[in-house]
């Protein structure tokens, strides 16, 4: 599921799957340069990078979705915050003093009233984890979401709650054909990250409930190192994802399963995101 203030979705492969929390939370977080979203979008395609946001908001007020809602994003150090916030990161327009355009600055205040509208969160800002909204700083030794963003937080808590008690309704700006997710013969899709659940050593083969069974461990890649060691060797608990855009060749609706044409077997469509749609 994705805001409909998105402008684009750029799938990241970076993100631990299906919550195992319900969402509570926003975080916001800087991205420390003046990225635009397809810029935030490609670093977070990249595995080795092991970092994601579930949104991104640029200079110029678009929005970019990298990690569904349902899913846990890699972005603020705390497993127990992602599971249940929403992150937003947003690019800055000023590298020295951290702040971010007006265009960003109002597209933030809509996003947080739309995510805090559509989960029952009523926002909060007292410093500490507790609130509903939290910081990265609350949890890494790290700056981020910078001065600009940390002094003002009080304000933007202000400013969501005028905007979600107002009548201003939020505006439908997706642009172009989002992918709806619904998997169809010929769809684009790229897995979401998931954690080994068994594995079968003389046979290669990794297992995982998400994507529906036993997985050839050579079709995916090591995404992060949970287990101790991002090495390629693939343990119960590493994280692991398809590295690549696949196809859908048949679907089969009862048992939610699509098959995938460059595998050559089926997966559980839950564990897929539609990047593309099909026929
Ligand atoms: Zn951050």
């Amino acid at each position: 599921m994705h805001s409909s203030l998105t402008n684009k979705i750029i799938l990241s492969p970076n993100n631990s799957g299906q919550r195992t929390s319900k969402v509570t939370k926003v975080t916001i977080h800087h991205m420390a340069g003046n990225l635009s979203i397809e810029q935030c979008g490609a670093i977070f395609q990249n595995t080795a990078r092991q970092a994601s946001s579930n949104y991104g908001i640029g200079s110029d007020g678009r929005v970019g979705c990298y990690v569904d809602e349902n899913c846990r994003a890699w972005t603020s150090s705390s497993n127990w915050n992602d599971q249940q916030a929403i992150t937003i990161e947003v690019a800055d327009n000023n590298l020295s003093t951290w702040s971010i355009s007006d265009k960003a600055y109002s597209k933030l205040i809509e996003l947080c009233a739309d995510i805090c509208r559509r989960y029952g969160i009523t926002p909060s800002y007292d410093g500490t984890p507790n609130a509903s909204f939290t910081e990265h700083r609350m949890f890494a030794p790290t700056s981020c979401p910078g001065e600009w963003i940390h002094a003002r937080m009080p304000q933007i808590v202000k400013d969501v709650k005028a905007m979600m008690a107002g009548s201003k309704p939020t505006t439908n700006q997706v642009q172009g054909n989002l992918p709806d997710q619904i998997l169809t013969v010929g769809s684009k899709v790229r897995s979401i990250g998931m954690l080994v659940e068994k594995v079968d050593v003389a046979n290669q083969m990794i297992y995982n409930s998400v994507a529906g069974g036993w997985i050839p461990s050579k079709d995916v890649d090591e995404v992060d190192a949970r287990d101790g060691k991002k090495d390629q060797i693939l343990n119960v608990g590493s994280g692991f994802a398809f590295p690549h855009e696949m196809t859908v060749g048949k679907v089969d609706v009862p048992s939610d399963s699509v098959y995938i044409n460059e595998l050559g077997y089926w997966l559980k469509a839950r564990c897929l995101n539609e990047t593309k749609e099909g026929q």
